[in-house]
């Protein structure tokens, strides 16, 4: 079930040159296929009525550990998951630091958003909880258990595997993400031909090759930012992340294709619901990808800084214990369901917070005096695209990759243009959450200060 790329015997190559130890980048890579072994309960729609019935694709967790010869690495782990709870993330990053000395600043979980996944754990947890017969719960338990245990499986494995490479990057760009927000669905065929697709989208794709000493190609990591939702059925799926790591990988066998989802919180791929959509997105993003990986890419010099925290982040006014009684027999459903849990935690001794824990991270790769430096900031949640925007704009253009989805998916976040206007990213997604109102007016400057406080 795993499968390890390691450019193990190259060091002798670097050795018998026998010039003087210069530092170097030391790179592995490994990956579990984390497809569930039951058909169980899907996760991302509501309006899915029962489990799983068949697979379309594997679904995997990758890991690639990148070391700039200090022996302090960072690992990016990617799963093709709807998204990870921070329970569970906690866990398994306890775990890696017990295990391998690792830090919060030196791993990043990234969730690939597919929609055609298993529920993993307490995510998203009122939006699917009504469904769910205590077997499902069961499986659901397991799972966790299952996906706790791969990931750090695979995080040692490609620590194991660590030897010289060489990381390269460059940045290109596919369009099939549209903004959901100011697009119709049924009228993008018509304004796509127009060219009258309107509103804000990240369309960069940008790539990190890592090679071995002689140019083997070891591992590929690249991100978009766009929600997986091509397809709503009952099959495991990749969705066109899955697709495109499958294009990457069939383009160059030897090596581990990783996506990271974007800051793509209000992108759909449109238009979408076939499998040959998916497929299709999947080769585009596939195809940016190899074209980069053919062309003049930039060598990253061996320097690596990580840094992490989590900031209060600060929401509207709380409901109070009567508001939430009175919504727990709202004829909503999910308004219901998330009322009943949040007054189950009170209960139980867990008030309701002002503040969210929310995890900003920064993986500076490469440094300004040989070659230049690329910043890769990972955020916690939905992040809609505003985010990327600005930041690129502010900080270093195609040099700052931006993540979403990563360490902890506990809501959309919306910026205050999106907060302002309102909507399902702007507030109306929080109770599938399970978070009690929506982010206050703070939301966007407290996590764009905190970047630029790691930044510094
Ligand atoms: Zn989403």
């Amino acid at each position: 079930m795993f499968r390890i790329i390691c450019s193990a015997l190259l060091t002798f190559v670097i050795c018998g040159v026998g010039t003087a130890k210069a530092q170097s980048w030391k790179a592995g890579a490994a990956q579990a296929n984390i497809t569930p072994q039951s058909f169980m309960w899907m996760a991302g729609y509501a309006a899915r009525t029962r489990p799983a019935e068949a697979k379309m694709t594997e679904l995997w967790a990758k890991a690639l550990a990148l070391d700039d010869g200090s022996g302090k690495p960072a690992v990016l782990v990617t799963v093709d998951l709807v998204g990870i709870d921070r329970g569970l993330s906690t866990g398994i990053r306890e775990e890696l630091a017990k295990k391998y000395g690792l830090t919060s600043a030196q791993v990043a979980i990234n969730c690939s958003h597919t929609h055609s996944g298993p529920v993993v754990a307490r995510n998203l947890r009122p939006m699917h909880e009504y469904s769910l017969e205590p077997a499902q719960q069961e499986l659901i338990h397991k799972y966790a258990d299952f996906l706790h245990a791969s990931v750090v499986e695979i995080v040692g494995k490609a620590l194991a595997g660590l030897a010289p490479a060489r990381l390269e990057w460059a940045s290109g760009t596919t369009d099939f993400a549209v903004n959901r927000r100011n697009n119709k669905e049924a009228e993008v065929p018509m304004r796509r031909e127009q060219g009258k697709i309107v509103g804000p989208s990240d369309h960069d794709v940008p790539v990190l090759a890592v090679k071995s000493a002689d140019g083997k190609l070891l591992a590929v990591a690249f991100g978009y930012a766009c929600h997986a939702t091509v397809l709503d059925g009952y099959a495991w799926s990749g969705d066109y992340p899955g697709f495109a790591q499958i294009e990457v990988e069939k383009a160059h066998p030897e090596c581990i294709a990783l996506f990271w989802a974007g800051c793509g919180a209000d992108q759909n791929p449109i238009p979408r619901r076939k499998i040959e959509l998916a497929e299709k997105y999947g080769r585009m993003l596939g195809a940016a990808v190899n074209g980069i990986l053919a062309g003049p890419l930039a060598p990253i010099a061996p320097k690596l800084a990580t840094s992490y925290a989590e900031i209060p982040l600060v929401l509207a006014k709380l409901p109070t214990r009567d508001e939430l009684v009175q919504q727990s027999t709202d004829k909503n459903k999910y308004q219901a369901m998330r009322a009943r849990m949040l007054l189950e935690d009170i209960d139980a001794g867990r008030p309701l917070s002002q503040t969210y824990p929310y995890p900003v991270q920064l993986w500076r790769l490469g440094s300004e005096q040989s070659g230049g430096q690329v910043q890769w900031c990972f955020l916690g949640g939905e992040v809609v695209v505003d985010y990327a925007i600005r930041l690129k704009a502010e900080l270093a253009g195609t040099k700052t990759w931006m993540a979403g989805y990563t360490n902890d998916v506990m809501a959309y976040i919306p910026s205050r243009r999106v907060l302002t206007e309102g909507g399902y990213e702007g507030g109306g997604a929080m109770v599938y959450y399970g978070m009690p109102t929506i982010w206050s007016e703070q939301v966007e400057a407290s996590i764009v200060e905190e970047i630029h406080r790691q930044a510094k």
